[in-house]
């Protein structure tokens, strides 16, 4: 078997802030990425989204996002070429095409087993493998027996196969709001909330709203140990998405309360044909290969830490997760910050064997 110094899994965003953290200090990092590129889940998001941090806010450690306009909101494919180069650019091992299936304890080391069969002995590992790959799916009211299509927002690419169709969006965030608002230009669309939509104003006395988090120390202020779970965050608005709901597209509605074949009910009684309902409900962190590993994850799956560091564990953590620390946490602008003082304490941890 190979013994490696750290096993990052995941060659998205989080992984390769790790990777980058890991060799600032002297370890050999080996980055284990499923797909065969390293731009994490962003080739997978919906064609139209640019991102809602400006791009002067949107650099890992290192690399600064290129363009001459750095107050622009740069679109997805964008972000996938910038994490490409930017793997290209690290000295890292990264191997592509390897999924991690299990990790286990092996002696005071780990033994990381790959899809196809192979194992790595690692002295620490970094869980990096994002949440895309687990969406999130409540349990709402009918919706077991609704007889349309039902899609997660991880399966929504453009609003072209749902022309001139009947739509229900599910959910309040970002997410929910952009999807229904595209959605309703070429189709009846509805968001069907639990409560109302919260906004917050993308830009403030002239300046986009990450300048005024970065400048009151917001982003960093380490939070994520007080909340219990992340909050719910607020959909940034430019006034585009308050406008459209305002002229009713879409139109927002109370979630529905049932569902009849291809109908919904709605809270008011009316049965409602339906094509179909697209579930903009979140995600979870996506960790099935530490299922194994005692003391990783509670009994719903979350992960088990203090700050990334896996609270019971020694030698594993998390890069990447929601409130992992700040605010910031999982985004590309603070991503690093946190990869850093993983790897600080990682080394210090191995140092200690
Ligand atoms: C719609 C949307 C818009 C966003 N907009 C912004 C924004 O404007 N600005 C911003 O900073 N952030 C934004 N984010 C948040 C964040 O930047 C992204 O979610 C980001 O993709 C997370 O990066 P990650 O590396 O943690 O996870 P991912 O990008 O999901 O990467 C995880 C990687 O791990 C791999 N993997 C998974 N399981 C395994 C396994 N078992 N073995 C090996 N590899 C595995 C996957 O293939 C993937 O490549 C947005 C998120 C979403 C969903």
């Amino acid at each position: 078997m190979e013994h490696i110094d750290v096993a990052v899994i995941g060659g998205g965003q989080s992984g390769l802030a790790a990777a980058h953290a890991l060799l600032r200090r002297g370890l050999r990092p080996v980055v284990l990425e499923a797909s065969d590129r390293t731009a994490g889940s962003w080739p997978h998001y919906y064609d139209s989204l640019t991102l809602f941090s400006p791009a002067r806010y949107s650099s890992l450690p290192g690399m600064p996002f290129p363009g001459a306009d750095s107050d622009r909101y740069p679109h997805r494919d964008e972000v996938a070429a910038y994490l490409t180069a930017y793997a290209d650019r690290l000295d890292a091992d990264i191997r592509t095409g390897e999924r991690v299936t299990s990790v286990r304890r092996d002696g005071s080391a780990f033994d990381v087993v790959l899809e196809g069969g192979g194992r790595l002995g690692a002295r620490a590992v970094v869980a990096a493998s994002g949440t895309f790959g687990r969406p999130h799916r409540p349990e709402l009211p009918g919706l077991v027996e609704f007889t349309g299509q039902v899609l997660h927002a991880a399966d929504y690419r453009s609003p072209a196969p749902f022309t001139g169709g009947r739509l229900v969006v599910v959910g309040a965030g970002n997410s929910a709001v952009q999807i229904a608002a595209e959605l309703a230009t070429t189709a009846r669309a509805t968001l069907a909330t639990r409560g109302p939509v919260k906004f917050a104003a993308q830009r403030i006395l002239g300046r986009d709203l990450h300048f005024w988090t970065a400048r009151t120390g917001l982003d960093t202020a380490p939070l994520g140990r007080f909340l219990s779970r992340p909050p719910a965050q607020p959909v940034l608005d430019d006034g585009r998405y308050r406008a459209a709901l305002a002229a009713g597209r879409p139109e927002r509605r109370p979630l529905f309360t049932g569902a009849d074949g291809t109908k919904l009910v709605w809270p008011d009684g009316q049965r409602e044909e339906v094509d179909a309902v697209v579930l903009a409900t979140g995600y979870r962190p996506d960790l099935p290969y530490l299922a194994g590993l005692g003391g990783a994850m509670d009994t719903e799956g979350k992960p088990r830490h203090r700050e990334g560091l896996a609270a019971d564990v020694p030698g594993l953590a998390f890069v990447g997760l929601e409130w992992q620390r700040s605010l910031s946490s999982n985004s590309l602008r603070g991503v690093g910050r946190d990869a850093e003082r993983i790897a600080r304490r990682l080394v210090a941890h191995l140092a200690r064997r």
